[in-house]
């Protein structure tokens, strides 16, 4: 039998590469000038190919499989580590490499078509590569799919393992049947108009040295991570200790750069707080995409848009933006930050009505990999759902199913973990409660109390543990959607219905 030091080694000089890869990525996201991308790509697609060969190396296949199949001696990390090293690789082992190499091309394409039809909202252009990509990935899904399992259950799974069709059914379930009433009765009590403040113009650099505040307020380690700017914030890391994020800034949407600041720093808490043993590791970054976008939902909607938070915190964004908020107290900003209004788009929507985007998705996804629907329907399909969740009539498709980047990447299955990271998050929220102090704590400007609970709890373990065993390691149950629909509820009667 193969040993595990062998797969330590060999996995070694793969991270070797993967590490200058992610650096050399970050460089791209953040500062490396236009120009250089020619170049760049070139350079880069080297790596790529030794990386990939180093993958795919047959050694390392033999090693991984010997392992996984007589691995009776492995202690349970090394059990796990083995566990995540075999997926991965039938990810890529499995799929004949024309297939592979045909994938990446058309995505590739599809990426700049998507960008065009989306600009001109023409999604006539799109279309075609739309239906390439759906016929590439029900065919790559096929060599990985399991006796009896279904196509969408494959790719839900890569996304956030565990999760099955029939769990998110149950999930999406209780959103529809409890949420969606709620939202029509929270949305005939809104305002019309967001107060005038919002749209104010707040200058970038003033922005800027209010984030920088937010770091200290989180108790981000500047030591073990760095903060810059891109057009679409992001969280990045090659281990615990280097731990990069990002935000941008919008001078006519001061809170859209504040909060979406918060929500990286939740993202770059969880790894900076990942126990370094797992450094070395494939275990050594957030356990999923939900677990990951539970916490970076905690930051944002539990923490940064709670009264508790704003008691402290205001005075200081009032002393750094004094005439455009002269006469705002906390309740007036308290309501501005949880205003919920429809919106067709996605990443614009607020608290109550985002899992209703998701919902959407969810649904329409499910349509396609069960061959419910042609690629043809897919406009009218989407607009119908929309009328009926959001009562919005979209106009034109570059604010309906043109909006998002995921399905030009051939990221099926992806959207649901945005909806499930939320409904974590408030469950975890209702144990983290009983257990401490929490509006006390952020009054008093003690979020590192904060984070030692959520390190302890969920931050330590890396991956070592799998979505299900966290949420029922801190929370005690399975994941259960009531909290989240009692948490909504709650937040959203108090602001609306009283
Ligand atoms: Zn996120």
């Amino acid at each position: 039998m193969k040993d595990f030091d062998t797969f330590k080694e060999l996995q070694k000089t793969q991270k070797a590469y993967q590490y200058v890869l992610t650096l050399a990525s970050w460089d791209s996201n953040t500062e490396a000038p236009k120009a250089s991308f020619p170049f760049r790509s070139e350079m880069l697609g080297i790596i790529s190919g030794e990386h990939f060969s180093l993958l795919t190396d047959k050694e390392y296949v033999e090693t991984v499989n010997d392992l996984y199949e007589n691995g009776e001696d492995l202690n349970n990390r090394q059990t796990r580590e083995i566990e995540k090293a075999k997926k991965n690789l039938d990810k890529i082992v499995k799929i004949p490499k024309r297939d592979y190499i045909e994938y990446s091309k058309l995505l590739n394409n599809a990426q700049k078509a998507w960008e065009e039809s989306k600009e001109d909202s023409d999604y006539e252009a799109f279309k075609p590569y739309l239906e390439k990509i759906i016929a590439m990935k029900k065919k790559m899904v096929s060599f990985r799919q399991k006796e009896n399992q279904h196509a969408y259950d494959v790719l839900l799974d890569d996304f956030e393992e565990g999760m099955t069709m029939e769990k998110y059914d149950a999930f999406f379930n209780t959103v529809k049947e409890e949420l969606v009433p709620f939202v029509k009765d929270i949305l005939k009590k809104k305002s019309d108009e967001a107060p005038a403040f919002v749209k104010k113009s707040y200058p970038v650099d003033k922005q800027k040295e209010f984030v920088e505040y937010l770091l200290d307020v989180f108790d981000f380690k500047k030591d073990r991570g760095v903060l810059k700017e891109s057009v679409h914030p992001f969280t990045w890391n090659t281990h615990s200790k280097d731990v990069r994020f990002t935000t941008s800034y919008h001078e006519n949407y001061v809170f859209s750069s504040v909060f979406a600041a918060i929500h990286e720093l939740g993202h770059a808490t969880y790894e900076q707080q990942v126990d370094d043993v797992f450094d070395m590791t494939n275990l050594k970054s957030g356990a999923s995409m939900g677990i990951h976008e539970s916490q970076s939902r905690f930051y944002e909607n539990m923490i940064g848009r709670s009264k508790p938070f704003w008691n402290t915190h205001l005075s200081k964004f009032k002393s750094m933006f004094p005439s455009q908020m002269k006469t705002i107290e906390v309740d007036d900003f308290y309501q501005a930050i949880n205003r919920v209004d429809e919106t067709f788009i996605r990443i614009e929507a607020d608290e109550l009505t985002y899992p209703l985007h998701i919902l959407i998705r969810y649904e329409i996804e499910r349509m396609i990999f069960n061959d419910e629907v042609t690629v043809e329907e897919l406009p009218s399909i989407w607009n119908k759902k929309v009328k009926e969740y959001l009562n919005l009539d979209v106009k034109k498709d570059s604010d309906g199913l043109l909006q998002d980047v995921h399905w030009s990447n051939g990221m099926f299955g992806y959207f649901p973990t945005y909806a499930l990271g939320s409904a974590y998050a408030a469950q975890i929220y209702y144990t983290l409660i009983e257990d401490i102090e929490f509006e006390k704590l952020v009054e008093e400007n003690r979020i590192d109390k904060i984070n030692k609970w959520l390190r302890n709890k969920i931050h330590c373990y890396g991956s070592s543990l799998k979505p299900r065993e966290i949420m029922e390691k801190v929370t005690g149950e399975p994941f259960n959607p009531k909290y989240y629909i009692r948490y909504l509820k709650e937040k959203y009667s108090d602001l609306y219905l009283k």
